[in-house]
């Protein structure tokens, strides 16, 4: 008899539980089997989507009565919010030009997302491409102290070498460095001859005044006449070494190319003539500081 009457109580609470459900369908009113006397009051919090930056779950419960939240609607499996997190979306990156490339220079590309402009990954973005416009850097002999260099070509659009004016085969400055050459030496007298005594002379480098060889100036004496050039003066001697290195003679070159004033290259190349590795570098080296 009690067990029947107790079997309708169940039976009365189960049927208002469903007439609520259909009555309003977020609120459900359910009872809980561990906690005597109380009726849940369910409210579902809908599914949501994670984004990059705020993380999604789906739907579960929640009683505003007890505070208690439950992954299904009839109580079962006790939840928190936190442990219904779903993982956060990655980034929705979009490549974004951070600088323009030019003909001279490379630019630059960077992931932003575009839910959340957190940037991402940088990457080169090429040159444009450009019809070369090439200027010739002459030939040019090493000395002791510089670097010679055969003719090879220089765009001034986008700073890269060829060796060839058809830019089929590229070079670098220091690809085309001659070695260094051999001193510039020239005789110079130490010491004047007497009559009675012999003199002194020395082979000096015109560039960097290294020394060679010495050799005796034989002494003033009557029979000194012999088609001997060695009594040359100082400053004779002296005037023919400046002679030697001026840079601009022999060089076919030098008056060379585009009547492009505005061109540094150009303008620093005529201006030494015979220096064309050297010169180059000197100018890449102020550009760079
Ligand atoms: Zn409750
Ligand atoms: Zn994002
Ligand atoms: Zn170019
Ligand atoms: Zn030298």
């Amino acid at each position: 008899m009690n067990r029947n009457l107790k079997g309708m109580a169940v039976g009365l609470v189960m049927a208002a539980g469903l007439v609520a459900t259909a009555m309003s369908p977020s609120k459900v009113v359910y009872a809980d089997e561990n906690e005597s006397g109380h009726i849940h009051e369910m409210e579902i919090i809908g599914a949501a989507e994670s984004s990059c930056q705020i993380a999604g779950h789906a739907a579960y419960y929640h009683c505003a009565d007890c505070g208690k939240y439950y992954k299904d609607e009839a109580g079962t499996t006790e939840t928190t919010p936190e442990d219904e997190n779903l993982p956060l979306k990655e980034h929705s990156y979009e490549w974004v030009v951070v600088k323009e490339a030019t003909a001279k220079e490379e630019g630059l590309e960077q992931q932003v997302c575009t839910e959340c402009q957190e940037t991402g990954e940088s990457r080169p973005i090429e040159k444009l491409a450009h019809a070369h416009r090439m200027e010739s850097i002459p030939a040019c002999e090493s000395t002791c102290i510089t670097h010679g260099n055969h003719v090879f070509y220089h765009c001034v659009e986008c700073n890269q070498f060829f060796k060839d004016e058809a830019e089929t085969i590229p070079t670098t400055l220091e690809g085309e460095k001659l070695p260094y050459g051999d001193h510039n030496y020239a005789w110079v007298v130490i010491k004047e001859p007497t009559q009675t005594e012999a003199g002194l002379e020395t082979q000096m480098c015109a560039y960097c005044r290294h020394r060679g060889d010495t050799r005796r100036i034989p002494s003033l004496a009557p029979v000194q006449n012999n088609n001997d050039k060695k009594t040359t003066d100082n400053k004779s001697v002296k005037k023919n070494t400046a002679k030697n290195t001026d840079p601009t003679k022999d060089n076919p070159h030098a008056s060379a190319k585009t009547g492009d004033n505005t061109n540094i290259f150009v303008w620093l190349v005529t201006m030494a003539a015979c220096a064309g590795v050297t010169v180059m570098e000197t100018v890449k080296k102020r550009n760079m500081n």
